[in-house]
């Protein structure tokens, strides 16, 4: 149980920063906090006011537990903010609420099956909260000591707390080290320290001996502890994926393996143990699910094999709910001669509510570029930021995103804090469009291996 605590805190610290970099604008969905109608432009999203609406309601079904085996499918044209919206959604969620996300194409792999690779995707999404006592230490530190020594390339940690009538040592390695760092304990900081995950949290502050502690080197710091408070029993709750439990159970990869993210493929009997396991405690009141997010981008590079595990998947007890995207009109679905609508197949596409965003109109587009480049920290004139909402509106929303940064490097070099028209022009030249693209392949076709 002790991985599994651990694993749990990693988990919320791994949720903070996992932003995917072209969205990291976004925060939300933007919505206003009682009616939940989207705000025009809010935390980072800006238009697209019917999808969100409609993202808004699945969000709401996701937070009320209502949602889990279905499927919903954001379809629309490319750089619509599909995965906006997905991430949207997921920065709404609780931390505890899992949220996995992976691209069509990353089903397939070498290493894994393809259904091996959706299994694990699948059981990512799945959260079990377990309940378990726990020791939890609150009080105020006397004493902190980092023995920043390295022992064979690891670095050894002591946290020693001294009350004034007990002492208690705790020798947890590195990861106290890290959580100390992380959480900046300081001098005269009430904390509680979770025994089993390590977790210290910051229950306040004490300046009785603040003179005291000023004297002190930054690696030993001095606390004073209240009498009394000290030892408590607590019930702690930890969120795991059910592929973490799978991980940790599974012989040949063991709990390391969840770090290195190699987990190869697990076997089917171990999974059917864990299930029944789960089952069992949650008879005995020891465990919940919670059903979290799959998002799957690119849905339409999954061929026919995954749309029918998906389908099955679904059923099952323990489902998460499965957002896809996907920018195809009706086409193939890989790995049949069928075409229908966005390449899925007709049972699933039966199954899921579908959410469809549009083009933007051109303010919509300057406004998301601006929000782009103050996210980046660059200054476009107004000049610049016109000509590239232009260029966003006839080619695409991403290809002018990504012209905000290059034209930056290009405005550097001439020694200006500021991009200008010049600067989007020359990395337009340097630069092409798909389109552009497109018709120099044709133009040039001879040169080119077919
Ligand atoms: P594709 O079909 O090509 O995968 P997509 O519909 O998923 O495209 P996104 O990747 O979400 O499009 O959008 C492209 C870029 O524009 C991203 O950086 C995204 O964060 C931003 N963006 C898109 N729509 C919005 C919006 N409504 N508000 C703010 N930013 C947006």
């Amino acid at each position: 149980m002790n991985s599994l605590a651990s694993i749990a805190q990693n988990n919320k610290d791994q949720k903070a920063v996992s932003l995917i970099a072209a969205h990291s604008h976004i925060s939300g969905l933007g919505l206003e906090t009682d009616s939940l109608e989207p705000r025009q432009s809010s935390q980072g999203m800006v238009g697209q006011v019917k999808a969100r609406k409609a993202a808004a309601v699945v969000l709401e079904m996701i937070k009320e537990g209502r949602i889990a085996g279905r499927a919903a499918l954001i379809a629309g044209p490319p750089s619509t903010g599909k995965t906006a919206i997905a991430m949207g959604i997921a920065q709404s969620l609780g931390v505890d609420v899992p949220f996995t996300t992976v691209a069509g194409s990353e089903i397939f792999s070498l290493e894994l099956s393809k259904t091996e690779a959706l299994s694990q995707a699948f059981r990512k999404s799945i959260g079990i909260r377990i309940k378990e006592e726990t020791e939890i230490i609150e009080g105020e530190v006397v004493e902190v000591q980092i023995d920043r020594s390295v022992t064979g390339g690891h670095k050894q940690g002591k946290l020693t707390i001294k009350t004034t009538d007990m002492e208690t040592i705790y020798e947890l390695g590195t990861k106290m080290i890290d959580a100390l760092s992380k959480e900046k304990v300081t001098a005269g900081d009430v904390i509680s320290i979770d025994k089993a995950s390590g977790k210290i949290s910051k229950l306040g502050r004490s300046y009785t001996r603040a003179r005291d502690y000023d004297a002190m080197g930054a690696d030993t710091k001095f606390v004073q502890c209240p009498e009394g408070e000290l030892q408590k029993r607590k019930e702690a709750v930890h969120m795991v994926s059910l592929h973490e439990i799978d991980v940790i159970n599974s012989r040949s990869q063991g709990f390391m393996a969840l770090f290195s993210g190699d987990t190869g493929e697990i076997r089917s009997e171990v999974r059917d143990q864990i299930n029944q396991k789960i089952g069992e405690w949650r008879e005995e009141g020891k465990a919940e699910i919670c059903p979290g997010v799959l998002f799957i981008d690119e849905v339409h590079m999954l061929d026919i094999e995954c749309f029918s595990y998906i389908n099955r998947a679904l059923e099952e007890e323990m489902a998460p709910i499965v957002i896809m995207a996907t920018n195809r009109g009706v086409s193939r679905t890989r790995g049949t001669n069928y075409r229908s609508p966005h390449g899925l197949p007709i049972d699933l596409l039966d199954r899921v509510i579908i959410i469809s965003t549009s083009a933007y109109s051109a303010d919509e587009i300057k406004q998301i570029l601006s929000i782009r480049a103050q996210e980046e920290e660059i200054e476009v004139s107004a000049d610049a930021l016109a000509i590239l909402t232009k260029i966003g509106q006839e080619t695409s929303l991403r290809y002018a995103a990504n012209l905000i940064s290059v034209s930056n490097l290009i405005s550097q070099k001439r020694k200006s804090d500021i991009v200008d028209i010049a600067d989007v022009k020359r990395s337009y030249s340097l630069f092409l469009d798909s389109d552009r693209s497109v018709q120099y392949l044709s133009d040039n076709s001879a040169q080119y291996i077919n």
